[in-house]
């Protein structure tokens, strides 16, 4: 097992009160797995990230625990800390141009990133050396012209190539997991379909952990094992991807499936999800997709279900008592 995540609760304080951002979840990830984590904005995925690679904002504060190859990530501090992040965990945001200086030529940022890697594990650092390292890491993600790009500023670059700068220097890094926080809902359809056919590839290349987190389980099909559906908070349903798409158990994880949009699909075929997700500041008692359910009986509006074992996935919902 690489990623082990055992009762994780994230909350931020805010001026309106406490938000639950996480109730409590439980889940883990195999080397070389790659596991989707989708639900609807404010399930408390990004938190999720997040917490992994420990960048929650000063507001959050966190209970439980989160092991990467067996490290204890909560207790890391100082230059452990930061030798974890890009090292064993890597992290690409929504926003690519996020992720990048905007003052600084790629070459700069990338050498920068090898440099301060290779000085916290006490390695020697030659520039030369490393500038092959990361020409081969733009490679690595089909970039062209990867001596041209090296000498451009972020503006220059449009958003698929700047998405694939962050992959070549999760790339170059080697991490053990890489993290992915909706990293194609800011690139056009075409440059989407390219890099998610790079994370597949690089996973399958590398031996790399991935946690790909998004809203659109058409996307994450493409690369994930496994789906951890999400729901205020928490785990609705775990399963394989096939088996989850073709036989969704949980009313909520059906509700997703229906909402996918496929050319088999006939007008009137495709359902969005009635309602909204709850407020996270005072979320519904019982079962918290009880408001939104076709399937509500009266016990999931008083007791929250407990998660269960239900053929091949882990299901939270009385349906399956
Ligand atoms: Fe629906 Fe009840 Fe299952 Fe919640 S516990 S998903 S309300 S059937």
């Amino acid at each position: 097992m690489l990623l082990d995540v055992k009762g994780l609760r994230v909350n931020y304080r805010t001026v309106y009160g406490n938000l639950e951002a996480i109730r409590s979840l439980d889940f883990s990830v195999e080397k070389g797995e790659s596991v989707a984590i989708v639900g609807e904005s404010g399930c408390g995925k990004s938190s999720l990230g997040h917490a992994i690679v420990r960048l929650l904002p000063p507001n959050a504060s966190y209970e439980g625990s989160v092991t990467v190859d067996g490290k204890d990530v909560f207790t890391l501090k100082g230059r452990e800390l930061r030798a974890y992040r890009g090292s064993e965990a890597f992290m690409i945001f929504q926003d690519p141009l996020n992720s990048l200086n905007p003052v600084k030529r790629v070459d700069r940022q990338m050498l920068e990133a090898i440099r301060t890697q290779r000085l916290m594990r006490g390695e020697s650092y030659d520039e030369e050396e490393a500038t092959r390292v990361v020409i081969d890491g733009l490679k690595g993600v089909r970039m062209p012209d990867p001596e041209i790009i090296l000498r451009r500023y972020p503006h220059e670059l449009s958003g698929g190539q700047i998405q694939r700068v962050v992959i070549a220097m999760a790339l170059v890094m080697k991490p053990k997991i890489l993290i992915a926080d909706e990293p194609t809902s800011a690139l056009d359809v075409t440059i989407q379909a390219q890099v998610m056919k790079l994370i597949k590839e690089l996973k399958a290349e590398y031996g790399m952990s991935v946690l790909f987190i998004t809203h659109d389980m058409a996307v994450a099909y493409t690369v994930a094992d496994r789906f951890l559906v999400m729901y205020a908070g928490e785990l609705s349903e775990l399963g394989p991807v096939d088996r989850v798409v073709t036989d969704p158990l949980h009313p909520y994880t059906v509700a997703l499936v229906n909402s996918i949009p496929h050319k088999s699909k006939k007008e009137g075929d495709l359902v969005s999800i009635p309602g909204s997700p709850p407020n996270m500041l005072s979320p519904p008692g019982g079962c918290r997709f009880h408001p939104r359910c076709p399937k509500v009986m009266d016990v999931c509006k008083a007791e929250n279900p407990a998660i269960k074992q239900a053929e091949d996935r882990l299901l939270r919902c009385h349906l399956y008592d």
